[in-house]
């Protein structure tokens, strides 16, 4: 059993034990953490094997719930105010595991408190229907209520990206539907996941409510976290070729799959240079531009786009990135140096092909500048594939028509945007992309944490998660008649 101030061990670093049944296990192997920019060991996680990773689950299992709905009110409240009181704590473990600079990563923690209280909030509703029976020729003197079961037990297996606001976007609707959950987070960046585990167990959340475990065999780890037969549910987010993977192998469970992304923006003719600009700027480059949301395709008409790609390029050469532990800068690492490298590469290969870069293509290490691509194709390898980084590809295009074509010419349908100020043809691009989200006159990332979010084709099966929609998803409707005259 390990418990250490503020986390760290003798040497320095951050460590924490598996998270099994309400104490930190240690198993003597560990999963290191190194940062992307100082290349240093920042921490370790224990590691686990699949024989006490399949008594995880059983034992998990095994556990009721039965919180009262103000109990589960007041313990995710209360994980919200100690981490209000951790975010610097919090975002300097996030950019030590991530690279990503401290801006994004204090709003990361931001979010997570946004997460915890609106699902504190949602718990207190009343989420049943009722229905008279007395309705029609075959009707009866009775009512039919529906009330909501949790489904038991939750597999959540999470991404790199945003370590911690992923990881809670699945926890805090779980406690809130009285559900346990065996959590999986990266292995790439695992601390803050462990941290927020920790947390909520120091907040109240009973053992075995939520475990969280890792294993150096990724592959034997991720599978039992699929086809352990005691898994009711699966809740994966990550890239779609591991989405489809889960597919292929979950058999009889209910899935939520929250898969990559390739959003376009569509500035239109009639469009506000200034603003697309802004939009853009919003929805690019935050955390690196590694959220499935991020502006992937700049779609912009013919007659404006030498306007609007000077314009981008002038601002995208403002970002200050660098260091991400400096407090002035906007931008820090991507995730490693061999993503970094891909990137470069799929840039170098759209100018190869044609593409004009404007800003940015410079590399050192996991430091990738912003970098405005203009005249790219959309069959650019930089765009046909998810580029999982600070690029802003524009695109130009003649007609609606034309634009809608594009955006929609790709494997993902996560989510997309619009900057115009003409209402037929806003309605055209709202109604004509397949996507699960279009925002007008905003980037295609925004959202508040408790709307319905998600996607569809190869972004996802087009089950929502955000807080109301994943306490839906994890429970089951039970109804139950009785006589009413
Ligand atoms: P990834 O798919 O490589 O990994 C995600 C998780 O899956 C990790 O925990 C990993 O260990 C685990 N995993 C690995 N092999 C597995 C297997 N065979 N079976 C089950 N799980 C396995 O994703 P990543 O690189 O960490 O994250 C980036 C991707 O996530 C991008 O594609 C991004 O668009 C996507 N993403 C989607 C959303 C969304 O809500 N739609 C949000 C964030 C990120």
């Amino acid at each position: 059993i390990l418990e250490k101030e503020g986390h760290k061990n003798s040497d320095g670093i951050i460590e924490f034990g598996a998270i099994i049944n309400g104490k930190q296990v240690s198993t003597g192997e560990w999963i290191e953490v190194h940062n992307p920019y100082t290349k240093k060991l920042v921490g370790r996680v224990a590691s686990i094997n699949t024989d006490t990773l399949d008594q995880v689950l059983k034992d998990t299992k095994n556990t009721k719930i039965n919180l009262t709905r103000y109990e589960r009110y007041e313990i995710l409240n209360k994980i919200a105010d100690a981490l209000e009181k951790r975010v610097d704590e919090v975002s300097q473990m996030i950019t030590d595991e991530t690279g990503l600079c401290l801006k994004d990563t204090r709003y990361e923690a931001s979010r997570v408190s946004d997460v915890l209280r609106f699902s504190a909030m949602k718990t207190l509703d009343d989420d049943s229907q009722v229905f008279p029976c007395d309705v029609s020729k075959n009707g009866k003197p009775r009512r039919i209520y529906t009330t909501r079961v949790p489904l038991g037990l939750i597999s959540a297996i999470t991404p790199f990206n945003h370590p911690m606001n992923q990881v809670v976007h699945k926890i805090a609707p779980a406690i809130a539907t009285n559900n346990t959950v065996v959590l999986k987070p990266s292995e790439r960046t695992p601390l803050s996941a462990y941290y927020f585990a920790q947390l909520a167990l120091d907040c109240g959340l009973p053992a075995n409510m939520l475990n969280c475990i890792n294993g150096k065999d990724i592959q034997a780890t991720s599978e039992m976290m699929t086809v352990h037969p005691d898994i009711t549910m699966v809740s994966f987010t990550g890239g779609s070729k591991i989405g489809k993977i889960i597919a292929s192998k979950a058999g009889y469970k209910k899935l939520v799959l929250e898969l990559g992304g390739s959003s376009a923006l569509l500035v239109l003719d009639d469009a506000d240079i200034d603003e697309a600009v802004e939009v853009t700027m919003a929805g690019t480059f935050k955390n690196s531009a590694q959220r499935c949301t991020a502006i992937r395709r700049i779609l912009v008409h013919e007659s404006i786009a030498d306007a609007y790609a000077a314009k981008l390029a002038e601002r995208v050469k403002t970002i200050k990135y660098g260091n991400p532990y400096d407090e002035t800068n906007d931008m820090g690492t991507v995730i490693t140096e061999e993503a970094a490298i891909e990137m470069e590469r799929r840039v170098q290969d759209a100018i190869k092909n044609g593409a004009v870069c404007l800003a940015g293509n410079k590399r050192e290490g996991a430091l990738f500048a912003p970098t405005v691509l203009d005249h790219i194709k959309n069959d650019h390898e930089v765009v046909a594939k998810e580029t999982f980084g600070p690029v802003a590809p524009i695109i130009r295009f003649s007609t609606l028509d034309e634009a809608i074509e594009i955006a929609n010419d790709t494997p993902y349908g996560l989510s997309g945007g619009v900057v115009s100020n003409h209402w037929p043809s806003i309605q055209r691009v709202i109604t004509e992309l397949d996507t699960g989200t279009v925002n007008v006159n905003e980037a295609p990332s925004y959202r508040l944490e408790w709307t319905p979010f998600g996607g569809v084709k190869d972004s996802g099966l087009g089950y929502k998660e955000g807080v109301i929609e994943a306490m839906k998803g994890y429970t089951y409707i039970k109804t139950y008649s009785l006589p009413w005259d």
